[in-house]
């Protein structure tokens, strides 16, 4: 057994050579005054079940193998020895990869914050745009990129609600001054009417005119209240009206009735054609009031638009549908007065000397929409009108 060549090793430290016979008696030991590694009868002893076995104890690493002698003798050679050089490398490169995770971690999350605020940024730009945006300056509209992407939808999406916003603010604003100036005018004609009355003594007759006048004036101003509060309740949440079965046709009779009550020169002929088979199907979930208002207006302007103040009313059922039709010979209605139809308090120029307030066709439609229906106007102007309403049958 020749001894092993330190010169081999020059960067282990405290390396041991041990020889042990079957007896665990040492036959050679090259070592030196601090061995690294204790050889215990125990560690002898798995050697030898295992043949050969590589341990680590503390900073001490350990080998150890069976070895047959040239006469037969099993001997168990141990080296072992402390890696210093090994274990400082390792402990630089364990610290190496620590600096490493922890300055790519930095980078990492500095990149992180970077793309991320870049990516975000737009949005805070729009969030920044939307805050700036009040009552004041709602025709002012989101700048739009020339990108095509989702924060480009969204403020294309933005502008699309402003626009929808700044209608119905103009809209809202324009039906308070037609409001206030509709209550302003027969308010203005009671005053002059009663300081005209009171400037010096009258006689009774006198009175009785200004009185009259002053009775009309009211009158006027009760059914301008009526129509707004009827628009209000019907532009009131759906959820808030009360639909309960009613037949149709009885509300059309009734509407006719009220009409010939208070304008008996009015003509109105009430035709039904394919009248359903059961009394049921003339029945629709409706506001009572609210439906007979809209029924009662579209035949009243029927009658109020045509010299001879008729209106034909045809009631006409299909297998989904029901179908009301209001055909009057009257004055009719321009195209550009057709488009503006519906706004509350507009009125068609041609018709401005006859009563009424523009209300009533804003009311109707609101009215026909809270019961799923929809309406349709085609007129021409000197020919008469032609208003239908369908609505589906359940
Ligand atoms: P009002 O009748 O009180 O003026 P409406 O809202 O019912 O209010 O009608 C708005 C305007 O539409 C009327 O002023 C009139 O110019 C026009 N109009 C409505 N119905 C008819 C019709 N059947 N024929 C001609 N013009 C009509």
């Amino acid at each position: 057994m020749g001894v092993v060549p330190n010169d081999d090793l020059p960067v282990l430290g405290d390396e041991q050579v041990t020889i042990c016979d079957d007896r665990n008696q040492v036959v050679f030991q090259e070592t030196n005054d601090r061995p690294a590694f204790r050889i215990s009868p125990g560690f002898l002893r798995a050697v030898r079940e295992k043949k050969q076995i590589q341990v680590r104890r503390g900073d001490a690493e350990a080998i150890g193998l069976v070895f047959t002698g040239k006469n037969g003798q099993r001997l168990v050679i141990v080296t072992s020895a402390n890696d210093r050089y090994g274990f400082s490398k390792l402990q630089r490169l364990r610290d190496i990869l620590f600096f490493d995770w922890l300055f790519s971690l930095f980078i990492v999350g500095m990149a992180g914050w970077f793309f991320a605020s870049d990516a975000i940024r737009p949005v805070s730009e729009i969030t920044a745009q939307v805050n700036a945006i009040s009552a004041t300056n709602i025709h002012q509209r989101l700048r739009v990129g020339r990108q095509r992407d989702e924060l480009a939808d969204l403020a294309r999406t933005f502008n699309a609600m402003l626009r929808r916003l700044e209608d119905a603010f103009v809209n809202q604003k324009s039906f308070v001054s037609y409001a206030s100036h509709e209550l302003r005018t027969p308010l203005a004609v009671m005053l002059g009417q009663t300081n005209v009355a009171l400037m010096q003594p009258r006689s009774s007759a006198e009175y009785v005119a200004a009185l009259e006048t002053v009775e009309d004036e009211v009158r006027r101003l009760i059914s301008l209240a009526n129509g707004l509060l009827d628009l209000a309740r019907a532009n009131a949440d759906a959820a808030t009206i009360h639909y309960r079965p009613v037949r149709t046709d009885e509300l059309l009779w009734q509407a006719r009735a009220n009409l010939i009550q208070k304008y008996p020169d009015y003509t109105i002929e009430i035709d039904f054609d394919n009248l359903p088979d059961q009394e049921d199907d003339l029945i629709l979930p409706a506001e009572e009031p609210l439906l007979r208002t809209a029924f009662q207006n579209l035949t009243e302007n029927g009658c109020k638009y045509s010299a001879d103040h008729r209106v034909r009313v045809l009631m006409a059922f299909t297998a989904d549908q029901l179908q009301l039709t209001f055909t009057d010979q009257g004055v009719g209605i321009s195209a550009d007065d057709l488009a503006h139809i519906f706004e509350p308090f507009y009125r068609a120029e041609r018709t401005k000397e006859l009563q009424g307030h523009g209300i009533g066709l804003a009311l109707t439609q609101r009215i026909i929409g809270l019961h799923s229906g929809q309406i349709q106007i085609k007129s021409e102007p000197g020919r008469g009108t032609l208003i239908t309403i369908r609505f589906p049958l359940l």
